[in-house]
């Protein structure tokens, strides 16, 4: 049965469930599908060329006629392309992040969409709503890829964004399953935001070989590594080794630059290269044991967090 909220509302959807936009991963088959079993499914454009992009939101308007959005990660090139398609192709709903809010809330609200910022900081919460988002995702360190730098954890970081702002939060890292999301909900959140989860699902376009790594993930393997760049948490494989081995000597920034190359991310997530590429990738990985449908993920983290409901807390 639906379920009625500030996120539910926002962006007219049955369950407060939304799929990261995560590059390699989520193109139009993933967003699609889960934007059909009642949650939000992102595009994640940060992989995608500007075409790329066009095409993929034209897909994913024939696949679903629910609404769905564009994650769109500031940091990557190409971003004033992006908006423009993005505008052009009518998206309802954006979600920026790495980068600062104020630079395209203004513009993406102006076209009447709603914009969503993400955030590692209560901080970066309250210029994300000052900037005139709709609601933040608040996302702590046990999350996949970029990450902030002050390594807050999401038990910690849910009740301190959930109280130092007044539009809603949406909590993200470490999440995959319906009693982590009713516990993030009881700490202020109003929705939840997963993405490693969703790595492990039919219709992400990152390799099977990827997915098979993150299935196979135990407590420990991932690390959030080249914080002296930009912080991004990984599987450990032979390229973070060689990252950690040149930290441990003290490498520059530009050395480590030289090591990171060029589409390292591509090499791992997409080509399936899981000793020279980049895995990017959530601590959850450690319980997610199952590569299933997008559709099913969503009944049953949905199915799990009604049933925690009625049952929240175990007695002896
Ligand atoms: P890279 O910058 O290494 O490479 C760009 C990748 O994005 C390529 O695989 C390319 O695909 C694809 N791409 C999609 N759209 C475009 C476009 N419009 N122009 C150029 N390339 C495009 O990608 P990363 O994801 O690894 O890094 C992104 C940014 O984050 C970079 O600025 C990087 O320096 C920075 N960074 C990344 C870290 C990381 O761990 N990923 C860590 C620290 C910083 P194709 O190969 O098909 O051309």
């Amino acid at each position: 049965m639906a379920f009625s909220n500030r996120v539910t509302q926002l962006f007219d959807i049955d369950f407060p469930i939304i799929q990261a936009g995560m590059i390699w991963t989520s193109g139009w088959r993933l967003a699609s599908a889960v934007s059909n079993s009642g949650g939000l499914g992102l595009i994640g454009s940060g992989s995608m060329y500007p075409d790329v992009l066009r095409e993929h939101i034209r897909c994913c308007k024939s696949a679903t006629s629910l609404p769905f959005g564009v994650n769109v990660p500031l940091i990557y090139p190409d971003i004033d392309k992006h908006i423009q398609i993005i505008i052009e192709e009518g998206v309802k709903i954006v979600f920026t992040s790495a980068g600062n809010p104020k630079t395209w809330t203004a513009v993406l609200k102006e076209h009447g969409i709603k914009v969503v910022h993400v955030v590692s900081s209560s901080k970066f919460a309250l210029k994300a709503q000052e900037a005139g988002c709709d609601a933040v995702v608040a996302e702590g360190f046990e999350a996949g890829g970029h990450n902030g730098k002050e390594e807050t954890t999401t038990m910690v970081l849910i009740p301190a964004v959930a109280n130092a702002v007044s539009i809603p939060v949406i909590a993200a890292g470490g999440i995959a399953t319906g009693r982590q999301m009713l516990a993030a909900m009881v700490m202020g959140a109003e929705a939840v935001q997963m993405g490693t989860r969703f790595v492990a699902s039919e219709e992400a376009s990152s390799h099977i070989g990827f997915k098979n790594a993150v299935i196979q993930s135990k407590e420990g393997d991932t690390v959030l590594t080249l914080k002296k760049l930009m912080p991004v948490r990984l599987i450990k494989n032979k390229f973070y080794q060689q990252v950690l081995e040149a930290e441990m000597r003290g490498a520059s920034t530009e050395i480590l630059t030289d090591i990171l190359g060029r589409a390292r991310a591509k090499k791992g997530m997409f080509e399936g290269d899981l000793e020279e590429g980049e895995l990017e990738i959530g601590e959850v990985s450690a319980i997610v044991d199952k590569i299933l449908p997008a559709g099913e993920i969503v009944k049953n983290v949905w199915n799990e967090f009604n049933e925690a409901l009625l049952n929240p807390v175990k007695r002896f």
